[in-house]
């Protein structure tokens, strides 16, 4: 297989060591931009994390790579209509199965795999040495080489102990960088980004499988033979602000979606409606979302009740812009030029496309999006972890992430699905 730190290297540009850090918001690095850290870097740009906002469906965009197989190591397969996967995949050795996406093929250093799950119980001791292996690592590499680094111990660290203290892995982070430099000199491009943002607030649990079930829905591991009514899996795994639904054959999604509005702490639901339209409802009310393509792609947003997703005032801008055609649709580019910095950034393509286009293999029924300060996940993580600090819903914090240069400047914001370029190029 064919490295991509192998192309142009050191020849049509600048060699390049990329490096993504898990979790990092752009909030907190313009912060620590301001604070004077990083400035070696040109201004960072917004880089939108797809919804759900998780890390293998955020990379796997990013990096024009393989979708992974659901949103979490824990999944359900459609195929098989049960869930799979789970915690043993971070035991042991990392083999082919427990490589989500190919991107992963394209790592020249990633934690060893137990840090994935020790992050989450010892967060401090596993981001030093993530990023002293990290350094080691590059040091010894050969100098013609790009060079692919994923730090994962920055996202354990939000999640755990809050933005203070990845304040302190930043300074020393910096430290490296500037080091590295001073090292390589100009030659060498780095371009810094990450996966997916965060909120960073005190979370809470919502009580989803209770309230289907108080809702007359039973909640199962497995369908038999894919058939039943009431019937969903919901895999519940890390704490984070989202949660995917299955259902079974006789299972209507909209009336799951629409049970789901009131509960404590989602914000909205999301399902399917025929081949190119979403319905998106939640407390604020309903709305449709759909797509046409005739040449380029058109979306309008058609409030039902209320507005979910707060996008009147944008749709009155386009009308008043004369964008919005008699039907109410406007071109992708000019929802997106006014939605970019949204509550919800870039809403409209976001959310048709977590369920119309392929973001893992195995894509939900029912995508819910908590509002911030509130999670899903498997009980027993959230028996023994206070978190800080989540992500995985479509709102600004968790769906800004961050990407910026040594060498380049880059748009202000850029669609993870056109990041690749960015990247990679
Ligand atoms: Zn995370």
């Amino acid at each position: 297989m064919q490295k991509y730190s192998t192309g142009g290297a050191g020849e049509t540009r600048p060699r390049r060591l990329l490096l993504c850090l898990d979790g990092v918001p752009y909030e907190v690095i313009k912060a620590a931009k301001s604070r004077g850290l990083f400035a070696r870097f040109n201004d960072a740009a917004g880089l939108l994390s797809p919804f759900p906002t998780m890390t293998n469906v955020a990379l796997a965009q990013m990096l024009g790579a393989s979708v992974p197989l659901g949103y979490e190591s824990l999944y359900f397969n459609t195929d098989s209509q049960e869930l799979c996967g789970g915690i043993r995949k971070y035991i042991g050795r990392r083999t082919p199965d427990k490589v989500p996406s190919s991107y992963m093929d394209d790592l020249d250093y990633q934690e060893p795999l137990p840090f994935e799950f020790l992050v989450y119980v010892a967060p401090d001791a596993v981001w030093r040495a993530d990023m002293r292996r990290f350094r080691d690592k590059f040091r010894a590499a050969p100098h013609d080489r790009d060079f692919f680094a994923f730090l994962k111990g920055t996202d354990g660290l939000l999640h755990i102990r809050g933005p203070q203290k990845l304040n302190v892995a930043l300074e020393s982070l910096d430290r490296i960088l500037n080091e590295i430099q001073d090292f390589c000199g100009a030659e060498t491009e780095i371009v810094l980004f990450s996966d997916h943002g965060m909120n960073l607030e005190e979370n809470r649990k919502i009580h989803l499988q209770t309230h289907l079930r108080a809702g007359g829905y039973e909640v199962k591991d497995r369908f038999e033979r894919g058939r039943g009514k009431r019937k969903v899996a919901a895999p519940a795994f890390g704490l984070c602000g989202y949660a995917a639904v299955y259902c079974a054959d006789e299972t209507d999604p909209a009336e799951v979606a629409d049970a789901l509005t009131t509960l404590e702490g989602v914000d909205f639901s999301l399902h399917r409606e025929g081949d190119s339209a979403v319905v998106v409802r939640g407390a604020r009310g309903a709305a449709r979302i759909t797509r046409e393509e005739n040449g380029s792609a058109r979306y309008s947003y058609e409030q039902l009740t209320g507005d979910p997703l707060q996008l009147a005032e944008a749709q009155q801008a386009l009308r008043d812009a004369g964008e919005l055609d008699a039907r109410g649709y406007a071109p992708d580019a000019a929802w997106y030029a006014l939605t970019a910095a949204h509550t919800y950034p870039d809403a409209l393509a976001n959310l048709h496309n977590s369920l119309h286009a392929p973001r893992v293999r195995h894509t939900a029924d029912v995508l819910v999006s908590c509002h911030d300060g509130y999670y899903y996940g498997m009980s027993f993580f959230s028996r023994f972890v206070r978190l800080a600090a989540t992500h995985g819903n479509a709102l600004r914090a968790s769906s800004t992430a961050f990407l910026m240069s040594t060498h380049r400047q880059f748009p202000a914001h850029v669609r993870a699905g056109e990041a690749t370029p960015f990247l990679r190029g």
